[in-house]
């Protein structure tokens, strides 16, 4: 039997009598034989059909295939692999499962159960020295644009000095070229470093010779 619930007005239209009775319920069709007698479980009368089987009235309840999808959703999420095998060894009773239904993505799974760890509060690989590692952030699109058409904001920021250079831009697409711009900003600051550095070093050596 398919059906879990009774209605009581259908059965009387049909002219089927319902009786409760110490505990239980019985149903008898027109004839006034007895097709169903129902006993009262935990507030609820449960069918108990000729087809009952050892594990009791739980089995009524399971004619209909249920797919693996819903054998999930049902069981609290439990994989799928986890669920036929407990079925097919008995483990779990009341079930009919439909062992051919493939399993689908499942977003509460995927959310719930992700295999990666978050992303730390913070970082504990900080740079050492400037241009080492940047980071690029876009802000943007502005709700008013500044006045000449400036509507996006992308940000360099240093990792080690945490030196931050802003550029306006109109269009998202120019993001490249301004870290184009300011690849080349960086590179000749290094350079330009690199030779002052060079040239105090050398008037050093100069000075202590003479
Ligand atoms: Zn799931």
């Amino acid at each position: 039997m398919a059906f879990t619930l009774l209605s009581i007005s259908r059965l009387d239209k049909a002219d089927y009598k319902v009786i409760f009775h110490k505990q239980m319920c019985i149903i008898q069709d027109p004839k006034g034989h007895t097709i169903a007698t129902i006993p009262h479980s935990e507030g609820l009368y449960c069918v108990v059909a000729s087809t009952q089987t050892k594990n009791g009235h739980h089995a009524n309840a399971a004619a209909e295939k249920m797919n693996i999808n819903e054998a999930h959703w049902k069981l609290s999420h439990v994989s799928s692999a986890a669920i036929k095998h407990a079925v097919s060894k008995g483990l779990i009773t009341g079930i009919n499962l439909d062992y051919s239904s493939k399993p689908e993505f499942c977003e509460a799974c995927a959310k719930a159960k992700s295999a990666r760890q978050p992303f730390p509060k913070e970082s504990h690989t900080q740079a050492q020295k400037f241009g080492e590692h940047v980071h690029w952030d876009l802000w943007g699109p502005a709700l008013i644009k500044i006045l000449n058409g400036h509507c996006y904001v992308a940000a360099r920021i240093d990792d080690a000095t945490c030196e931050t250079k802003l550029y306006f831009q109109e269009k998202k697409s120019e993001t490249f070229g301004s870290y184009k711009k300011d690849e080349v900003l960086r590179f000749l600051f290094l350079h330009t470093l690199f030779f002052f550095e060079l040239y105090f070093e050398l008037y050093l050596i100069g000075t202590t010779i003479s």
